[in-house]
């Protein structure tokens, strides 16, 4: 472990502590969501940790008191969400109504996950149903009263399910076990799936529904789509071309632009690049090479550039290229490509 991520666990720790003092287990599932994240974050920036000196815990929510405004302002939006959660975890301690009625679990599901979560409504409602018979069969483990269900909801791409305080330990452990596997298939339709991270927004989507949600979202219409969709390297990040470098677009789909601008935008901001010498890094070109490979082109090259690179390659490698779901290499006789099943069977009915 090296010195930044060591400083970090510290600070980990101490915010963790302070939680610990004044929430219940589970609400930390949503601080260690936010550290898993702030972690990536922070090791693809190579920030220090912020020095902390005190954390402390009051009505108004969480308070980080620290100097470097700079790293802490960056990760106290997420933390305003730690904050929120701890506030409506003491919330549902003191009201403590239940949302699932155990006379109409599928009912009660989907009132609370919607029907565009249906995937995941479904296969709750089974579960549940599952940990009712248990209950009613085995009271000597699971105890002889169904729990109160306190809230149920999608959060970070997971599925969160709140039992009230007092449910017997066999039966929340039986329900979290069940979550934990929903939680590995499509929110929309049940087909496997995994949580994935597209344009600021988290999801757990399968390549179908995924492409369905993008269609959705932005109506077909590429003015409306986002803005890495249109990255253009010298309109952008105009430090990163020579200078008489007017366009260069990278020749690779939609899906792949998305990492390159997510990886453009991340050197861009990095320290160690900003005390770089303008110019001290040239992109000639980037494109996918005769391997399927993403492959990039410098006239000027340095070795700050090298893991952004690497993780381009990387992302590219179980990225579709076409959509920007996680995709499979597909390899055929001539060629091999990145491809998510939606697009591979798009692809195939455009080829033939
Ligand atoms: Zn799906
Ligand atoms: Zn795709
Ligand atoms: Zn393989």
């Amino acid at each position: 472990m090296d010195d930044v991520e060591k400083s970090w666990k510290e600070f980990r720790e101490k915010v963790r502590g302070v939680i610990e003092d004044h929430g219940a287990p589970d609400d930390l599932r949503s601080f260690d969501a936010w550290h898993a994240e702030e972690m990536r974050l922070v090791m693809a920036h190579n920030y220090p940790a912020p020095h902390v000196s005190d954390v402390t815990w009051s009505t108004e929510g969480l308070h980080v008191e620290c100097d470097d405004r700079e790293v802490v302002d960056r990760v106290m939006t997420a933390m305003a969400e730690v904050s929120h959660d701890l506030k409506e975890a003491r919330a549902r301690r003191s009201v403590m109504s239940s949302v699932v009625d155990w006379n109409d679990i599928h009912g009660s599901v989907f009132k609370q996950l919607g029907e565009h979560r249906a995937g995941w409504a479904e296969q709750l409602t089974l579960a549940l149903e599952k940990v009712k018979r248990l209950i009613d069969e085995q009271p000597e483990l699971f105890g002889d009263e169904r729990p109160s269900i306190v809230q149920i909801k999608q959060k970070w791409g997971g599925l969160r399910v709140y039992e009230g305080p007092g449910c017997n330990q066999a039966t929340s452990e039986e329900i979290q076990w069940r979550v934990d596997e929903i939680e590995q298939t499509c929110e929309g339709c049940s087909n496997s799936a995994q949580r994935q991270h597209v344009q600021g927004f988290v999801t757990t989507l399968c390549s179908w529904c995924y492409n369905a949600e993008l269609r959705r979202r932005y109506d077909c219409a590429p003015a409306s789509w986002p803005q890495s969709l249109e990255l253009d390297i010298a309109a952008n990040y105009p430090d990163l071309v020579s200078a008489d470098c007017a366009s260069l677009v990278p020749a690779v789909g939609p899906g792949w632009l998305m990492m390159i601008s997510l990886a453009l935008h991340k050197l861009s901001f990095s320290q160690d690049f900003k005390a770089l010498d303008p110019g001290t890094i040239h992109i000639s070109d980037i494109k996918k090479g005769q391997d399927g490979k993403i492959s990039i082109g410098f006239s000027r090259y340095h070795d700050l550039i090298q893991e952004y690179a690497d993780w381009m390659e990387f992302r590219c490698g179980v990225t579709c290229e076409e959509c920007g779901h996680v995709g499979d290499i597909v390899r055929t006789t001539d060629k091999s490509q990145v491809l998510c099943s939606h697009c591979y069977c798009t692809r195939e009915k455009s080829d033939g």
